[in-house]
This record gives C-alpha cells, sequence and structure tokens, in this order.
C-alpha cells in the first residue's frame, strides 16, 4: 500500500525535481492507461502533453512490457562497439521510415543525439578538407537539449544564462514566427526574410566558417511556431550553395507527431542528418539516434584511425531500448497511428477555432497532432499575457482533469502559449473534453477580467 505522506516527505527530503522548484506539492503519478494518467490519490488525468511530448502509443502498453521482458531475459546488454540484433533491425527500419539511405547512430536522449550531429557535422568537414567550418546557425526560441552544445544551440536566453560559457561557435538567426514576424512582414506578402537570413549570415561570417544549420520542421517547445511551407525548402537551398550540412531535429517531431512519418517530410526537404528521440520508443525506454546520409558516413570510412568518429556511450543502443523500439513501431504501423495522428490533429484544428471568441487568445497554430494557443492581453497589442494567466489557465484545465503545456516556465513574455501534443490514440470524444475544458478555463479568465474591470 503506497503512503501518499511518507512518499512526499521523501521527495521533499531526497528528490530533485526538473524545472519546478522542490518545495511544490508534486504530483505523483502511479499509472497510466491509452491517453490518461492516474495519481497517487487515484485522480485521473488527460495526458495532453503526453509526458513530454513523448508517450506517442499512450499509457499501459502490454505488449511493450512484454517485448522488453522477452529481451532482458535474451540479452540485457551489448554495446555498439560489437553488434546485437535489435541494433541491427531497428537501424534498417528507421532508414525504411526514413525513406532514404541513412547510418544510424544510437545514443541516449535527444540531446545526445544533438550533440553527435555537431560532432559528426564538424569532423565530416576536417575530413572533407574544410577543417575551418565549426559554426551552427540555429534559431531563437527554438529548443535543442540541456548539454553544453545543444544548450549552445538552444535559443532561450533563460535557460543558458546561469550557466555560461557554452559551447562556441553557435549563431541564432530570428525564427519564422508569422505571428510576430521578426521581419515585420505579414503572412503571405513576404519575401521569405526569415529564410534568406540563412544565405546573409553565411556570408558575413564567411561561409567557410559554417559547418551546419541545426532547426526543427516546427518548432516545438517555442511555442509550435509553424513555417510557412516554402521555408524548409528555401534553407535546404541555401545550405547547398554554400555546402552548409543541414541538421533537422525530429526529437519532437518524428515518428508520426507531424501527421507524417517525420516532420520534414510535409516539407519535401532531405536533410543531411536527422536527430530523433522521446517518440523512437514512445518514451517507454531511452533512446535517441543521429541519423547521417550515406555519402557523409563515407568520410568516416577511411583505414586511417584518425578518420574514425571517436565516440562511444555505454547506453546508447541498449538492446531493451532497441527491441522496445522496433515494437513501438510495429503498433505505430499495425495501428495505423501516424494516420491517426494526422486525423485526430485535424480535428483538433477545427474544433480549436472556436476558441478564437476568447478576448486572450491571439492565435491558435495546430500542426499535425501539435497545437499551440497563444494568449495576449489583447488582439490588437499582442501583448503576451502575464505568468499568472497562463498559470491561471493552466490550473483551471487541471481542476477539469485536463494536463496541458506552456511553452515556458515562468519567464515573462516567453510563457504565453498553451501547448497541446497528446497520444495518438486519442479519441473523437476526448478531442472534444480538451476542447471543451480549454473553452471553460478561457471563459473564467473572461469572467475574472470583468471583475477587475468592475464588470
Ligand atoms: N530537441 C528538441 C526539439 C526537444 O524538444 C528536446 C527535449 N524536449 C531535445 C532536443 C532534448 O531532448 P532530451 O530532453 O531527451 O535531451
Amino acid at each position: 500500500m503506497l503512503n501518499k505522506q511518507e512518499l512526499l516527505e521523501k521527495d521533499s527530503k531526497y528528490l530533485w525535481h526538473q524545472i519546478s522548484p522542490h518545495n511544490e506539492n508534486p504530483m505523483i503519478v502511479v499509472s497510466g492507461e491509452g491517453s490518461w494518467i492516474t495519481t497517487i490519490d487515484g485522480e485521473r488525468f488527460f495526458d495532453g502533453m503526453s509526458g513530454l511530448w513523448c508517450v506517442n502509443i499512450g499509457h499501459g502498453r502490454e505488449e511493450i512490457a512484454e517485448v522488453a521482458k522477452e529481451q532482458i531475459k535474451t540479452i540485457a546488454y551489448a554495446s555498439l562497439v560489437q553488434s546485437h540484433v535489435p541494433a541491427i533491425e531497428l537501424a534498417a527500419k528507421i532508414n525504411e521510415w526514413l525513406e532514404g539511405n541513412y547510418r544510424i547512430f544510437y545514443s541516449n536522449s535527444g540531446s545526445d543525439a544533438n550533440e553527435v550531429a555537431f560532432k559528426i557535422a564538424r569532423q565530416y568537414h576536417h575530413q572533407n578538407g574544410e577543417p575551418t567550418r565549426h559554426k551552427f546557425i540555429s534559431r531563437h526560441r527554438a529548443y535543442h537539449g540541456n548539454s553544453m552544445g545543444a544548450l549552445a544551440a538552444t535559443g532561450q536566453a533563460h535557460r543558458k544564462i546561469k550557466y555560461e560559457p557554452l559551447t562556441p561557435g553557435f549563431l541564432h538567426v530570428p525564427p519564422p514566427y508569422c505571428y510576430r514576424c521578426p521581419f515585420g512582414k505579414e503572412k503571405g506578402s513576404c519575401q521569405l526574410e526569415c529564410a534568406q537570413i540563412y544565405d546573409e549570415v553565411m556570408n558575413w561570417e564567411g561561409a567557410e566558417t559554417v559547418a551546419g544549420v541545426i532547426l526543427e520542421p516546427v518548432i516545438t517547445g517555442g511555442g509550435v511556431i509553424v513555417p510557412p511551407p516554402e521555408y524548409l525548402q528555401e534553407v535546404r537551398k541555401i545550405c547547398d550553395k554554400y555546402g552548409v550540412l543541414m541538421i533537422v531535429d525530429e526529437v519532437i517531431c518524428g515518428f508520426g507527431r507531424s501527421g507524417a512519418k517525420f516532420g520534414h517530410f510535409n516539407f519535401s526537404v532531405k536533410p543531411d542528418i536527422v536527430t530523433m528521440a522521446k517518440g523512437i520508443t514512445s518514451a517507454y525506454s531511452p533512446l535517441s539516434a543521429t541519423a547521417v546520409r550515406a555519402e557523409i558516413y563515407q568520410a568516416f570510412k577511411q583505414p586511417e584511425a584518425d578518420a574514425h568518429f571517436r565516440h562511444i556511450n555505454t547506453f546508447g543502443g541498449n538492446p531493451v531500448s532497441c527491441a522496445i523500439a522496433l515494437k513501438n513501431i510495429e503498433i505505430l504501423e499495425k495501428e495505423n497511428l501516424v494516420g491517426q495522428a494526422a486525423k485526430m490533429g485535424k480535428l483538433l484544428e477545427e474544433k480549436l477555432a472556436r476558441l478564437t471568441v476568447h478576448p486572450h487568445v491571439g492565435d491558435i497554430r495546430v500542426f499535425g497532432f501539435l497545437a499551440g494557443i497563444e494568449l495576449v492581453e489583447d488582439k490588437e497589442s499582442k501583448e503576451p499575457v502575464s505568468t499568472d494567466i497562463m498559470l491561471k489557465v493552466l490550473s483551471e484545465c487541471q481542476k477539469q482533469g485536463l494536463l496541458a503545456g506552456k511553452n515556458s516556465d515562468t519567464v515573462p513574455g516567453f510563457n504565453n502559449i498553451i501547448t497541446l501534443s497528446p497520444p495518438f490514440v486519442t479519441s473523437e470524444k476526448e478531442i472534444d473534453f480538451i476542447v471543451d475544458t480549454l473553452d471553460q478555463a478561457l471563459e473564467c479568465l473572461a469572467a475574472a477580467d470583468k471583475v477587475n474591470i468592475g464588470g
């Protein structure tokens, strides 16, 4: 029998929580099924963010438990200095899903996968006779991970400043954020300045110093920012023009979240390197991968020892994680969950549209099965709502049983976007529940506004 009080005492004494401070009264999650989780108090919540954008096939899958058990009994660990069956089969499966010819390097987390991409890109240029290429161009608002390189690529100051100096050589350009165009343009009547800026930066930096660009197909954690349809192709063209590698971070968008197998499929571009994590196992076990175009891999195949990629990690490609990933992908295929994510995303988009009547709803963006609802003080000024308002809406949702997310923690001006990333197994009825709950929570804000102005 679980003793909540005892657990809370141990939690407050021993556990270091992520992001939130220690002294909060955390929700203790004990089980999950489908799109719902249950707490120690027996309360059920709809997991509107699939954990941290990751439990795509939903909670409580017996088949995954079975495959993990079998793999542990067969062999729980072998390194990839040698090889093993689940790693081989999964690498082939990822290639099938990527519809290209890629070499797969395994790691443990999205951050790791991006670090590997940076190291491979730098070494590739060395071996390709261009050792001066070391810089990476990322975007403001983007999140690429917590380690010193991935954090350097991240374009959110509040996550970085207390840990600087980070890895040198990372530059940022403004994001393709049509609702607040950094170039002061109107959607549909611009010259894609957000893409052309890469050309300018490469020129001014000296293209011969630039190793790669890193970008998500859609900026997810930074507020579900959907680029104009031609944006990625334009960036691809500029990368080609200057011999710069295009690294696409599919940590969230990959494995169906975008409504396609990978996010970049929606934009018809071929990246040089693709990084993936979260949805690869639906977070049933930690695993990530860096997929590298076969031509790039050739530069590492030279017989000289110093041509090898001198990177090793103990757990990357763990057999149990790879076996789980294979089963996860099998489930995605068998249940047509990528198609289902696309379908449910469309439905969510249609239903969310009615929320635009609320005075604080500035913009609603849905891509695949990802949604961002940007809250503003008023539609005219587009001033982001305060942290208090954001927390009020989210806590109203929680009271009604919906766990929604937000684009950031308590950073004024950068925490005004409600995010949704539901499990792919979400039903039409559950979509109604999400939208009705948000509607009511926004209604509460309107009621509070009336009280504040004495209405
Ligand atoms: N890239 C993106 C786009 C992410 O959203 C995240 C994590 N949310 C990461 C990288 C880092 O992944 P991890 O937390 O597994 O290190």
